[in-house]
């Protein structure tokens, strides 16, 4: 078999079908897939990746990447009487009112750079940004959107526009003035703007999409919801919402509708395999039922999910009723995917006091567990945002990253406990090189354009802070 050089790559080992394999290459064709996975033997020329393993791409489904602006400049006690996700919220809204598109670039690309860097190689961005800050929409009404999707562009990222729908405070509530950049009051102006952001993107070989993001229960009035759900399912595009992430949320849907978030969305018929919820913390077990019998999603981003203080996903019933579960790094106060994937078990550990929760019961392989984390990092993210792939299997995108074998945070892990080691233990530090679409976006633990990246979000965040 003779390979062109530049899309074939060798590393020590690769992860697939949930273990790792030696001496098996990655040949990518020239639209950036799979083509094949040969036996090192059949390979004569190939980019050696030494002291490496090979490991699909993460799939971050659930950011703010403006958000970004904000990190380490929340976490103190306000002069309120209780600090909580509703004071943080206030002190993230005045810093989201005070960016401009290019702001909101530089932030992003930050971000990104970030998530890219951690192995991150697909991202969903609940982008909820759309108005100047006095509430008028911008003459392009998508030019933040499209600064976003930009600035995942230029990092390499896949990005899903999960373009959000905002219409009010919540119910019987007075309009908030600091929601003024994300409101559109009425369905018809939201689905033409969504339409135009699709048609503006065209064909972009999967690189950038859109989807439908009602914000909340609370955000969006029923008859709103019910439209923009039913486009997304003619047009076939992921729906993503944030569903009870708050207690307080519940009970106003309960006070305005009877039931509370996941029934509501059950009985309007909402719920599909195309539906994500994000958070889903504060439910029932009947409630899991009813996500699971319509196929539905879970976006999990425990490490935001604690910093905030909302709860703990119960995750263990997700998987016991055979819902998957994603994850997402939502805040960005810290990206890391893989420490958001074991969080998913360790916040039940604390909970429970057990350990091993989430693993399978009828398997006895010691990296069971890992394996079942990372595919929520993987195969359930990609699933959640519309994304053929989250494995390195062929005819997927060849989207991957690298670890370096002897990094100090794995170094000694054996082929059978590599993945645990990598799951419950690896540093960002360890990774090496990341592709999407077969095409190299970090180098040696490096992107092309990082100096140029951090030095314009060190200036942002100077104007932004003082
Ligand atoms: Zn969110």
């Amino acid at each position: 078999m003779n390979l062109p050089e530049k899309t074939t790559w060798l590393a020590d080992c690769f992860y697939l079908s949930g273990r790792f394999q030696a001496q098996v290459g990655i040949v990518g064709d020239d639209t950036g897939r799979i083509a094949a996975t040969p036996p090192a033997l059949e390979i004569t020329n190939a980019v050696k990746l030494k002291n490496r393993a090979m490991l699909p791409g993460l799939v971050n489904g659930h950011s703010h990447a403006f958000q970004r602006v904000i990190r380490g400049r929340t976490e103190y006690r306000t002069r309120n009487a209780k600090d909580s996700f509703w004071t943080w919220r206030e002190m993230m809204y005045s810093a989201a009112n005070r960016l401009s598109p290019e702001d909101v670039y530089d932030a992003s690309r930050m971000a990104f750079l970030e998530m890219a860097l951690s192995g991150v190689t697909a991202v969903g961005e609940f982008h909820y940004l759309h108005n100047q800050p006095d509430g008028t929409p911008y003459d392009d009404p998508n030019l933040l959107a499209k600064e976003v999707i930009r600035a995942a562009r230029d990092v390499g990222l896949r990005i899903a526009l999960l373009r959000v729908a905002y219409a009010r405070a919540g119910y019987q509530t007075d309009p908030n003035p600091q929601q003024a950049r994300f409101i559109e009051l009425d369905p018809e102006i939201y689905l033409d703007r969504l339409t135009q952001l699709r048609s503006s993107l065209g064909k972009m070989d999967g690189d950038a999409w859109v989807g439908v993001a009602p914000h909340s229960v609370r955000a969006v009035p029923l008859p709103y919801l019910k439209e923009i759900v039913a486009f997304a399912n003619t047009q076939i595009m992921p729906i993503h919402m944030h569903v009870a992430e708050q207690p307080a949320e519940v009970s106003a849907c309960i006070e305005e509708f009877g039931r509370s978030p996941v029934a509501l969305l059950e009985t309007e018929g909402l719920l599909s395999e195309r539906f994500t919820g994000v958070h889903v913390i504060h439910i029932t077990p009947k409630a899991a039922g009813m996500l699971a019998r319509a196929r539905a999603l879970v976006c999990a981003c425990p490490t935001t999910e604690r910093n905030l203080g909302d709860g703990i996903v119960p995750v263990d019933l997700f998987f016991k009723n055979g819902v998957r579960v994603s994850l997402g790094t939502d805040s960005q106060i810290q990206i890391d995917l893989l420490e958001d994937a074991r969080e998913l078990e360790y916040h039940l550990r604390l909970q429970k006091g057990e350990r091993a929760i989430l693993v399978d019961q009828n398997t006895e392989e010691q990296s069971a567990l890992a394996a079942r984390l990372f595919e929520c990092a993987t195969v359930n993210g990609a699933q959640s945002i519309g994304l053929p792939g989250g494995t390195l299997d062929k005819g997927n995108p060849a989207d991957f990253f690298t670890v370096d074998l002897n990094d100090a945070s794995i170094a000694g892990a054996s082929p059978d406990n590599l993945l645990s080691s990598i799951v419950f233990s690896l540093s960002k530090t360890a990774v090496k090189d990341v592709i999407v679409g077969g095409k190299k976006i970090i180098e040696d633990g490096r992107h092309n354009d990082q100096e140029e990246i951090v030095g314009k979000f060190n200036s942002l965040q100077k104007r932004l802070w003082g």
